[in-house]
C-alpha cells in the first residue's frame, strides 16, 4: 500500500530532505481541444516541505486546478513527475493511487459539490462510509469533525439547507474526515462573500495547524494568500515566486489593477 511504501522511503532516506513531502519536476501538462492544443503547464517545478501552507494564485484559465488535479491525482501529466515523499505517483499501482487520493489527499473544490438532500453528518460521513467504515462509526466521526469547523449543532440539517459559508464548512469537514496529510484547495472562498471567505480561509489556517497539514490553496484573493507561507504566482505555464510585485494590487484577481505589494505573511 502507499503509505507503507511512503514510510519505507523516508526510513531508506530516499527523499533528499525528510520533510519534503511534494516535489514536482519539469511538470507539464497539455490538453487537446478540437485541431488546437492548450498548455496550461509548460515547466513546473516545486518543491513543498511537510508543514507548509502554499498559496497559488494567477489569473483565470492560468491552470491552477490542472496543477491541483495533478497534485491529487485527479488527472496525469503529459511530461514530468509529482513525487510524494519521494515516490513518483507514476510509480504508483492502482490500489497505491486509491489510496492517496482516498487517504493523503483531502480535496475542496470552489463549490462545495455536497449531496443536498443529504444531512451535513451523511455528507461528511460519505468518504468513510465509501472506505468501508461502518454507519455508526462513521457518523459518530463525522459529527466530531462537524464540531471542529464550527457546525457541531447542524450535523442533521439537510446540506441543501445551509447557507454558502456552511455549505463549504462541510466540505472542509469532509476532505479531512479521513485523516489525509495534504490538504489541497481549489478556489475553496472563490463562491463567497468577504466575511465568509475570511473565517473559511481562517478556519483551514487553524486546521492546518492542529492537524499538522501540508496544504496548498489556489485562491484569486490576494488578501487571503498573503496570509500563506509562501505565495507563488502560475502564469504563462510557469510558476514564479510571488515576491515583492504581484500582478494586481485589488484583492481579487478579476479586477483588472496595477501591481500591489504583497508579501507572504507568517506560518501558516
Ligand atoms: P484555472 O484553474 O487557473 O482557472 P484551469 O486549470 O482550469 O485554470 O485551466 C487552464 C487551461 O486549460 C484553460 O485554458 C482551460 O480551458 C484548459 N483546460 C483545463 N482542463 C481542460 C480539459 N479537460 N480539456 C481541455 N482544456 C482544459
Ligand atoms: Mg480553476
Amino acid at each position: 500500500m502507499g503509505v507503507v511504501l511512503i514510510d519505507e522511503a523516508h526510513q531508506a532516506g530516499a527523499t533528499t530532505r525528510a520533510e519534503m513531502i511534494l516535489r514536482v519536476e519539469a511538470l507539464r501538462k497539455s490538453f487537446r481541444s478540437g485541431s488546437q492544443e492548450i498548455t496550461p503547464l509548460e515547466g513546473i517545478d516545486l518543491s513543498i516541505e511537510s508543514g507548509e501552507l502554499i498559496a497559488i494564485v494567477g489569473p483565470s484559465g492560468s491552470g491552477k486546478s490542472t496543477l491541483l488535479h495533478l497534485l491529487a491525482a485527479l488527472d496525469t501529466p503529459t511530461n514530468g513527475t509529482v513525487y510524494f515523499a519521494g515516490n513518483s505517483l507514476c510509480s504508483f499501482s492502482e490500489t497505491e493511487l486509491a489510496e492517496y487520493r482516498n487517504h493523503t489527499v483531502g480535496f475542496v473544490w470552489q463549490r462545495h459539490h455536497l449531496l443536498p438532500d443529504f444531512t451535513a453528518a451523511e455528507n461528511v460521513a460519505m468518504p468513510l462510509l465509501v472506505c468501508g467504515t461502518a454507519v455508526g462509526e462513521a457518523l459518530r466521526t463525522a459529527g466530531e469533525w462537524l464540531g471542529e469547523v464550527g457546525l457541531g449543532n447542524r450535523a442533521e440539517q439537510r446540506a441543501g439547507e445551509l447557507s454558502g459559508g456552511e455549505q463549504q464548512r462541510v466540505a472542509l469537514a469532509r476532505a479531512l474526515v479521513n485523516g489525509p496529510s495534504l490538504l489541497l484547495a481549489d478556489e475553496p472562498t472563490g463562491d463567497l462573500d468577504e466575511r465568509n471567505a475570511d473565517a473559511i480561509f481562517e478556519l483551514m489556517q487553524r486546521l492546518h495547524r492542529s492537524h499538522h497539514l501540508t496544504s496548498v490553496i489556489a485562491t484569486h484573493n490576494l488578501q487571503l494568500a498573503r496570509r500563506a507561507n509562501r505565495v507563488l504566482v502560475l502564469e504563462h505555464g510557469k510558476l514564479t515566486p510571488g515576491g515583492e510585485q504581484l500582478p494586481g494590487s485589488s484583492p481579487s484577481m478579476d479586477r483588472q489593477g496595477s501591481s500591489g505589494t504583497v508579501s507572504p505573511g507568517e506560518r501558516g
